[in-house]
């Protein structure tokens, strides 16, 4: 039986309640002999702040780079707003992905038949819907140099920001999304914005050339960002694989994010470059934050938190058949009517958290058998 070293970081709020319920799913494949999972578990964001004075210890990094996947929760929370800028608990998560060279985010948006209802575009456009954001997550606007605010001779203030991208950033990100569109439709849509950005023209002609050089059968357009977003209300279905840069990709993969509904139901994966045998540093957690409004009430939805151990079996594990039955059991459990409040509308009773991942348990059993 293979074994999994995984590394757990509830983190605050919601965290420690979505993580217990993943955890009864790697119990259930431990015992129905999928595999081994060694589960280690460690503190982050608010919770190691409080027992460490730092949002993660340099120990819980050196155990998250000796996992095969960490499954991460969620940190923060208005008990830490005083805390100093460097040792904020969103600084854990930071550290965490700049020590790891997470540079590709992955974020999946998958409607589920039983909850086309609750998007907010019409049943027809989003049923069935599945398409795969790829973000570039460790360059670009966001971390570009020079980044300031300066004050002019007039008085007046500048502030500046710095789009940057060399041609490796680029081509190592392409080759994430072409690889993923070859296990998927085998479609990859490159949004950038050529038009009016020196760093969009770049992009284009990198993406392009890995595309050629590499990936012949995988079918490749390109799109300017502006317009992909329209699209993602107007026809997401068109797409498969989207990849695209820091900046353009946290906005593209929000607007697909509403398009299936809650935020409680959308996982995330950030992985790293291949080291020499192949395997990736990786990292998987919901979209959602730590929720401190409904913490503690045993009411938040972990179905976020369980789809990013699926595509933990599938992308760092290599258990791809396994990730699709829990995937499957999800479907199932939705399609039986089960919700938790932030998915129940109307009129509808809801579960609480525990019975939201029990009742997933039960679907993976049946799957399984
Ligand atoms: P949030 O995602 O925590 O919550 C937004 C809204 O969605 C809230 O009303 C919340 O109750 C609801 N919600 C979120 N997850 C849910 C779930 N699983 N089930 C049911 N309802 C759910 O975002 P926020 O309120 O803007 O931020 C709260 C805290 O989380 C802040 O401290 C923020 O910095 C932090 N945060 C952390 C992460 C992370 O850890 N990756 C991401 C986003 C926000």
């Amino acid at each position: 039986m293979p074994s999994y070293n995984i590394l757990l970081l509830p983190g605050d709020g919601i965290g420690p309640e979505v993580a217990a319920e993943v955890e009864k799913v790697m119990r259930l494949l431990d015992e129905a002999g999928i595999g081994s999972f060694a589960v280690e578990r460690d503190l982050v964001g608010g919770a190691a702040y409080d027992a460490h004075g730092v949002p993660v210890t340099d120990a819980a990094v050196a155990l998250a780079k000796a996992a095969d996947a960490v499954l991460f929760g969620a940190v923060g929370g208005p008990k830490w707003d005083g805390v100093g800028y460097a040792v904020r608990p969103e600084a854990g998560l930071l550290r965490l992905r700049k020590d790891l060279g997470l540079f590709a985010n992955l974020r999946p948006a998958i409607c589920y038949p039983a909850l086309a209802e609750s998007s907010s575009l019409k049943r027809e456009l989003v049923e069935g819907l599945d398409i795969l954001i790829v973000r570039e997550l460790t360059g670009g606007v966001y971390f570009g140099e020079p980044k300031e605010v300066v004050t002019l001779e007039s008085g007046e203030k500048r502030a500046v920001d710095t789009q940057v991208y060399t041609s490796g950033e680029i081509d190592r990100i392409a080759r994430v999304a072409f690889d993923l569109a070859r296990t998927r439709r085998n479609k990859v849509s490159s949004a950038e914005k050529r038009n009016v950005m020196k760093s969009g023209v770049l992009w284009n002609e990198v993406v392009t050339a890995v595309g050629r050089a590499d990936y012949p059968d995988v079918e490749l357009d390109h799109v300017l960002a502006d317009n992909c977003a329209m699209q993602l209300v107007r026809r997401p279905k068109q797409y498969d694989v989207i990849v695209t840069d820091n900046l353009f990709g946290d906005i593209l993969s929000d607007v697909a994010a509403m398009l299936t509904g809650s935020l409680g139901m959308l996982p995330s994966a950030s992985l790293g470059a291949p080291n020499a045998e192949g395997r990736r540093a990786s990292l998987y957690e919901p979209v959602h934050g730590s929720a401190p409004d409904i913490a503690g009430q045993q009411i938040a939805n972990p179905l976020a938190m369980i789809g990013s151990l699926a595509m933990a079996l599938r992308y760092s594990l290599g258990r791809g058949e396994i990730a699709d039955r829990l995937e499957g059991a999800i479907g199932d459990v939705l399609g039986s009517g089960s919700r938790t409040t932030d998915i129940a509308g109307p009129g509808r009773n809801a579960i609480g958290t525990a019975g939201m991942g029990d009742a997933v348990v039960s679907a993976l059993k049946a799957r399984l058998d």
